[in-house]
């Protein structure tokens, strides 16, 4: 009899042999029977009667052992073939693929091999096994041996963008910081049903940050998680879109900012501060003249006081679309109503529209000049619409105006910048074409006339009021049950896969300057309880001394606490600082070094800005055949992506290259950067490095010298 235990030489033996008599029986039967084989009925009969009792007997565990040791032995010796071996693995090979396709499919083996992984390294013995193999990878990596792998490695790198979408923070991410949604899924916590948001990247398959999963595994909610009141209130898709005039004509709060086309490749930059002041939406869209299609426009002139002579925007609006969203905003946005924003519809059909605005005719007297606007904007306009402003400023729930610190908003706010935001030759510059008559109507609005700027930190609403496009009228929810800081709260708003906060160029500046002045205030607070004086105490009595006080601003002790916050001037002179003693130790630096963001050659950068504004995968070719205005509008419509893709680009040109052990320009010692962002807008890099053993001038042959700069630079 077979012993499953015997050695496998002598199964093979039994096994020839039994076969044989197996045969030999099947042989007899087949004679015997012979006669009956031609009626079918009794051929089945006789079938499942042999199934029926080869079923019975392989109830006996010894029987059904015994038949599939056979089978096994019958199979080993047919997979000695090396033919029949290969068709079998290709086989089972193009089975698994088939039924990989099916993302479900997939998820549910990559999860349970993770579970298989993670029980394993429950294991000491096994977890060192598997790091040791890790890090030997990791060696083979960093010793790839010629510059051209490391090149094509790098661009292998920087061909991904962050288009994954994190389910529980809805943020865009690298493929590195992600991982798969199904195995936390996978670990059944309470926790996950409610955070995550089912929400699939463009592959089709659900992914989850690294952050929010280490929340997760704790059971705890991460504080960027939408579900940690995060979310943006919807858009409501039945209404038009408004255009940039347009949504500042309903915002109850004018941020004003001067904005500026760089030369070459139209990115935005700001020039000076950001200031916020109150708009008196009512009487804006109330004087609006009527329309009678949604398609009919009018040209406005928008101006932060109607006696100034250039408008800091001016465009063509259509004011029966202004009325139907500043309508829904009203009616849904609870901030409209809590500023108390109403339309009086019926009021407005019975006031003539010329007797409110300025309408200046370009046609008439051909080349109109500024003054002549000028002077028709402050007799009428100033008349009539102001004093309904005043009354609008005294309802207004933010009579704090009055007070003295706020008077100062917008003027002592900044730090970096200076505060002149209006040059008129430059803004002259870029709206002269319709300061000369370009439209032959031209409406002049100045909402914020005569309301002072508030303080972004007194206004609590101010962002969401400014923004009505990002926020719908609607406030930030003010609870959160994990606690977050507003500094992260922008950073989620602009990694989002919804893009609005993006492609507002405004509000990416106003969240800058609201961020800088928190980072102040809090170093502010923190500087007079830690400044460091060189042993000396200050007393109250010293600190009402004119001298003293003189002496801390000429000493800069004063602003030596912003060393921290980066781009003010003290964090430059702490840099300048760390530079020097780095020359002090190390001599001066081998080689100088400057990076360049070329994001309009940068086919990957174009296909990557492609997937996430427009939603298209393109292909390298797509990408060739693009037209310049194309692709500028692709860059300067998501900064936020480009600025983060040359930093990651940056990050691992140093680690995976400069720091790799073929080291191309030789063992790097040290580096020092400096990232800029000038005329395009783009950010470009300085940078020092520090190379070991460099032929050093004075000191080495000059054929040495030459050699080794000829080695470096093409
Ligand atoms: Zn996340």
């Amino acid at each position: 009899m077979l012993n499953v235990n015997e050695p496998v030489d002598e199964i093979v033996i039994l096994v020839k042999r039994s076969s044989h008599l197996i045969q030999s029986d099947v042989r007899n039967v087949r004679n015997v029977a012979g006669g009956c084989r031609q009626e079918v009925d009794i051929r089945q009969r006789e079938q499942s009667l042999d199934t029926a009792k080869r079923n019975i007997q392989r109830q006996d565990s010894d029987v059904q052992q015994r038949e599939q040791s056979l089978d096994t032995a019958k199979r080993n010796i047919q997979r000695q073939d090396s033919d029949v071996q290969q068709r079998e693995q290709s086989n089972n090979t193009a089975r698994r693929r088939t039924r990989r396709q099916d993302n479900d499919v997939r998820q549910h083996e990559q999860s349970l091999d993770t579970a298989r992984r993670r029980t394993r390294r429950q294991d000491d013995d096994m977890r060192q096994q598997e790091q040791v193999a890790n890090t030997a990878r990791k060696q083979c990596l960093r010793n790839t041996t010629s510059v051209s792998s490391l090149i094509h490695r790098f661009r292998g790198i920087v061909a991904h963008g962050p288009v994954y979408t994190c389910s529980s923070c809805d943020q865009l991410l690298y493929k590195h910081s992600v991982q798969l949604a199904a195995n936390i899924r996978s670990m059944s916590l309470s926790i996950t049903d409610s955070v995550l948001l089912n929400k699939r990247s463009s592959d089709g398959i659900e992914y989850i940050c690294n952050t929010c999963s280490n929340y997760l595994r704790k059971n705890k909610l991460p504080p960027c998680a939408i579900a940690n009141n995060l979310h943006f209130p919807p858009v409501p898709t039945h209404l038009p879109v408004l255009n940039v005039a347009e949504w500042r004509m309903l915002s109850p709060r004018l941020t004003f900012m001067q904005i500026r086309e760089a030369v070459v490749g139209k990115q935005l930059r700001i020039h000076g501060n950001v200031v916020c002041v109150p708009a008196d939406v009512c009487t804006t869209v109330s004087t609006l003249p009527r329309t009678s299609s949604n398609f009919e426009t009018v040209a406005v002139e928008l101006k932060r006081r109607s006696q100034y002579q250039h408008a800091f925007l001016t465009s063509n609006v259509r004011p029966a679309c202004i009325r139907e969203v500043g309508t829904y905003l009203v009616e849904h946005g609870d901030l409209f109503q809590f500023q108390n924003i109403t339309f009086n519809h019926s009021e407005l059909e019975t006031i003539e529209p010329d007797a409110l605005f300025t309408v200046s005719d370009a046609s008439d007297n051909g080349a109109v000049t500024d003054d002549t606007v000028t002077t028709n904007v402050s007799t009428s306009v100033s008349s009539d619409s102001l004093a309904s402003l005043d009354v609008a400023t005294d309802s207004d729930p933010w009579v704090e105006i009055a007070d003295m610190h706020i008077d100062r908003a917008g003027v002592f706010d900044t730090l970096f910048s200076s505060p002149d935001f209006v040059e008129d030759s430059e803004r002259a510059a870029v709206y002269g074409k319709i300061d000369t008559g370009h439209f032959d109507h031209v409406h002049t609005f100045a909402p914020a006339e005569g309301n002072k700027p508030i303080s972004v930190f007194v206004d609590k609403y101010s962002e969401e009021l400014s923004f009505p496009n990002i926020f719908w009228g609607s406030s930030r929810p003010d609870t959160h049950a994990v606690n977050v800081h507003y500094s992260d709260i922008v950073k989620s708003e602009l990694r989002r896969s919804d893009r609005r906060c993006v492609t507002c160029i405004d509000n990416i500046f106003y969240k800058l300057k609201k961020c800088q002045m928190q980072a102040v205030t809090g170093k502010v607070n923190v500087a007079v309880r830690k400044h460091k004086t060189g042993g000396h105490v200050y007393t109250a009595g010293e600190l009402r001394d004119a001298d003293s006080i003189n002496n801390l601003v000429k000493f800069d002790d004063g602003y030596r606490v912003l060393k921290d916050l980066r781009g003010s001037p003290p964090y430059w002179e702490k840099a300048k600082r760390d530079l020097f003693a780095m020359i002090r130790q190390l001599g001066a630096a081998q080689l100088f070094l400057t990076l360049s963001a070329a994001e309009t050659r940068w086919v990957h950068l174009l296909k990557i800005l492609s997937e996430i504004v427009d939603n298209e995968t393109l292909t390298d070719e797509q990408v060739d055949q693009m037209t310049w205005s194309h692709k500028c509008r692709l860059i300067s419509s998501d900064p936020v992506t480009c600025a983060r893709h040359f930093d990651y680009s940056i990050q691992h040109y140093f680690n995976d290259f400069l720091k790799s052990t073929v080291s191309p320009f030789g063992q790097l010692k040290d580096f020092w950067y400096r990232i800029e962002f000038q005329h395009r807008g783009s950010p470009h890099m300085h940078c020092l490095l520090w190379i070991a053993d460099v032929p050093q001038y004075g000191v080495n042959d000059t054929v040495d010298i030459t050699q080794y700069i000829d080695g470096i630079i093409s």
